[in-house]
């Protein structure tokens, strides 16, 4: 999807002549993109609509660059209004205790996205626990535990209580009494009858009295989205939505129809099968992304998370500035090794090439990551303090180096290389005409 809507704007912006002929051009490539991606056919529409309602050719503006911009504006924001339904998303409080309950299919990735959930909002510093209402499927209690225990996670269920909402209310009054302060409710997802299963949700629904309620969908589902979601909403009090699957070849159509059926954000999206496999959802990141810019925002909001004022030193001002000694280049790397996967950072990067991220292999780059940080550990503190200068000046530096770390002088010339790549490519993204205002222009 993305490629071809960039593809489109592209080819419109290097249009000499913008008139209503290169309009509905531009929006039979841009609809006919969201259609294959399988985004309902009727907020296609209504995107074509709004889009012709918000540009006006009669209007003064009259330079072809001008008519571009507000044509890409309004394009853009059009975009943007699918995803977003411009109602703050949902967030456990401090100092009160949160029942958050989950609904969706079997098979959509609730019991994962629970304790992604739960691993996520323990780092947060909330108390965490989980309860296992799905009586249904044969080993979901097992299921649970194995993923909680994963993350040190205080879980509840029972293997010889069949009614789930009294297994709901009783583990929500366990963890209420143990003054946990975020409680979260897995469900079962699939019955011979589709109305037991939504009798059951309100059963729950109502012993629990949930503060919130999260629509977990599989976003490869597609046209499907919009009969699932619906019909979740007809029974419980849906807050917000979370899209799974999105690491493999979803088209992301699902998660708009989603979003229009139920009025509620997508507040995280899955991408893959670790605890650690969830992006915070932010339109602004997932319109870039199609555009095929990478997901920069969700990439900035884990960095922040991370809390990267390193002695004083903010790493975003940093790339603003342009300017990366080899020291912030390791911390860099101490922090992105605690993120998870090479690949998977890399992957939320904007003009990382493919094959790239392809090259870290197996686990995930984690070898070239402590491949690093061991020779950057040799180093003394005004080396680190630089930008790799004293190196070329005094080459024997690196073999001392080398020796230090165990490693060869060819690995320390491959790695300070590699610093070079980095800094380049962080002075490419903070200039004034790079990525960042780029993004701030779309937000
Ligand atoms: P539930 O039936 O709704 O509880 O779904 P599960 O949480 O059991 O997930 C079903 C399957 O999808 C499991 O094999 C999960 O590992 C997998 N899964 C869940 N979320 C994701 C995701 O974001 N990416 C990928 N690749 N797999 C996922
Ligand atoms: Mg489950």
């Amino acid at each position: 999807l993305g490629g071809k809507i960039s593809a489109a704007l592209k080819s419109f912006t290097s249009q000499k002549v913008v008139d209503e002929k290169a309009l509905e051009a531009l929006l039979k490539e841009v609809c006919g993109a969201l259609l294959q991606s399988d985004v309902n056919v009727r907020l296609v529409q209504e995107l074509r609509t709004n889009i012709k309602a918000s540009v006006k050719f009669d209007d003064q503006a009259g330079t072809a660059l001008n008519r571009k911009r507000i044509l890409h504006k309004a394009v853009m924001d059009e975009l943007r209004r699918l995803v977003d339904p411009g109602v703050t998303a949902w967030q456990p409080k401090k100092g009160k205790i949160n029942v958050l309950m989950m609904v969706g299919l079997q098979g959509s990735g609730k019991t994962t996205s629970c304790t992604k959930l739960a691993y996520y909002y323990q780092r947060k510093g909330f108390k965490v626990g989980l309860v296992c209402a799905d009586t249904f499927r044969a080993g979901a209690f097992d299921q649970l535990k194995q993923n909680a225990a994963k993350a040190n996670l205080p879980y509840y269920g029972s293997y010889s209580e069949a009614d789930p909402a009294k297994i709901a209310s009783d583990g929500v009054a366990k963890f209420k009494k143990d003054k946990f302060d975020l409680i979260i409710v897995d469900t079962s997802g699939r019955h011979k009858q589709e109305q037991e299963l939504l009798d059951e949700m309100i059963q729950i629904s109502t012993v629990v009295d949930p503060d919130h309620t999260i629509f977990v969908m599989d976003g490869s589902i597609g046209q499907a989205a919009d009969g699932q979601a619906r019909a979740f909403k007809s029974v419980v009090d849906i807050g917000s939505v979370i899209i799974t699957k999105m690491d493999g070849h979803a088209k992301g159509g699902g998660a708009i129809s989603a979003v229009a059926a139920t009025q509620s954000p997508i507040i995280f999206i899955g991408t893959g099968e670790h605890i650690y496999d969830m992006e915070k959802f932010e339109p602004s990141g997932f319109i870039s992304s199609m555009l095929g810019m990478g997901n920069l925002g969700a990439l900035m909001e884990t960095v922040q998370d991370m809390q990267l004022e390193n002695n004083g030193v903010n790493f975003l001002k940093k790339i603003e500035e342009g300017n990366l000694s080899l020291r912030d280049m390791k911390q860099q790397f101490e922090m992105i090794g605690k993120l998870g996967p090479l690949n998977k950072v890399l992957g939320m990067m904007p003009g990382v090439p493919k094959e790239m991220i392809d090259v870290m292999g197996q686990n995930g780059g984690q070898d070239q990551i402590r491949l690093v940080t061991t020779i950057l550990d040799s180093m003394t503190d005004a080396e680190l303090d630089s930008d790799a200068t004293p190196f070329d000046q005094q080459p024997s530096r690196k073999r001392r180096v080398a020796q230090g770390s165990g490693r060869s002088v060819r690995d320390v010339d491959m790695m300070i290389a590699q610093y070079r790549q980095f800094s380049a490519m962080i002075k490419k993204m903070g200039g004034s005409k790079g990525l960042f205002s780029q993004l701030g222009a779309l937000r």
